[in-house]
């Protein structure tokens, strides 16, 4: 049965209330088995569409995430990656930026890291930090070096959301094609995952105080991203809001999601011409005679 993610995708122009967006959907599977047949069953058929997006070497695909802390971001990263040739596939997490980095704009240091044609460029957080974290907090923007920035105007967000539509944009103008994927959790679920970071010993090194601190300001970012979806879904570059409280279900989602937009690509293997035929002929013939390639006495 094919799941439909229509459901999911934020469309262009619509407002966006996270609070009116589930956390929690029914399940795609019906047990584990089913589960790991299914993510399987996904990962077997991207894996299959990158080789031809590598072979074809038209597209080059961007996959955005984004959630709060404890939203799942890593774990659907690798599996859902798991599986896809990792040399055709790139993933790029981002920190808070570095010195250098505050000196450029806030596009630049993702630029460096966009895929090229024929190539998955995965971004763990992304240039869309500048629109959250940073909204909610705007005396970060006075470590940016702007000059002189408004932090009671809200000039700032909507120039920073015209510039990425923009370059979201002019990326589609030129053959790369966007994903965005919202893990979208409740603030319940993310205290259990947090309480599991500290409960159990190979998670410890995930948690920091600042996380919990963080937890105070949910509803900000929570308007934080419903402005941002609002503002940045569009036709070409659509963000998907999954529900992730369920990480097995979110994972199927965000899959299928990524799996569609393949397919949307019909991509081909490159055709051959009859020159190459005549190429490939000819090659064939020479190898074809037993003791071929004999080197030069
Ligand atoms: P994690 O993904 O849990 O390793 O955490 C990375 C941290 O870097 C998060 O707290 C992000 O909010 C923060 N971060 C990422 N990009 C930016 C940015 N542009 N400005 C400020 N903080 C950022
Ligand atoms: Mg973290």
């Amino acid at each position: 049965m094919k799941m439909n993610v229509d459901r999911f995708r934020v469309a262009q122009g619509s407002r966006v209330d996270l609070t009116k967006w589930p956390t929690l959907a029914a399940p795609v599977y019906e047990s584990e088995d089913h589960y790991a047949q299914l993510l399987q069953e996904y990962v077997g058929t991207i894996n299959a569409q990158q080789q031809l997006l590598n072979a074809s070497e038209s597209f080059a695909v961007l996959v955005i995430f984004q959630a709060m802390d404890a939203g799942g971001k890593d774990s659907a990263v690798a599996h859902v990656m798991t599986g896809i040739n990792p040399q055709g596939c790139r993933v790029t997490s981002f920190k808070a930026p570095s010195d250098q980095e505050l000196k450029h704009d806030f596009l630049w240091r993702a630029m460096r890291e966009l895929p090229e044609r024929g190539r998955i460029g995965i971004f763990n957080r992304s240039y869309y930090e500048d629109v959250l974290v940073v909204r909610v907090h705007p005396e970060k923007l006075r470590g940016e070096g702007l000059s002189k920035p408004r932090l009671d105007d809200n000039r700032v967000w909507h120039e920073r959301y015209r510039s990425i539509v923009e370059l979201e944009r002019h990326l589609h103008a030129n053959s790369t094609r966007i994903v965005k994927i919202f893990l979208h959790i409740s603030k319940e679920e993310q205290r259990k995952r947090l309480l599991q970071r500290i409960d159990t010993p190979e998670k410890n090194w995930k948690i920091r105080p600042e996380d919990i601190e963080e937890r105070r300001f949910w509803p900000d970012y929570m308007k934080a991203y419903g402005k941002c979806l609002t503002a940045t879904s569009t036709r070409r570059a659509p963000w998907f809001v999954v529900p992730a409280d369920d990480k097995r279900n979110g994972r199927l989602i965000v899959s299928r999601i990524l799996l569609d937009a393949f397919l949307a690509l019909d991509l081909k293997f490159p055709k051959t011409t009859p020159a190459r035929r005549t190429e490939l002929a000819a090659m064939r013939a020479q190898l074809a005679k037993p003791g071929s390639g004999k080197s030069r006495a």
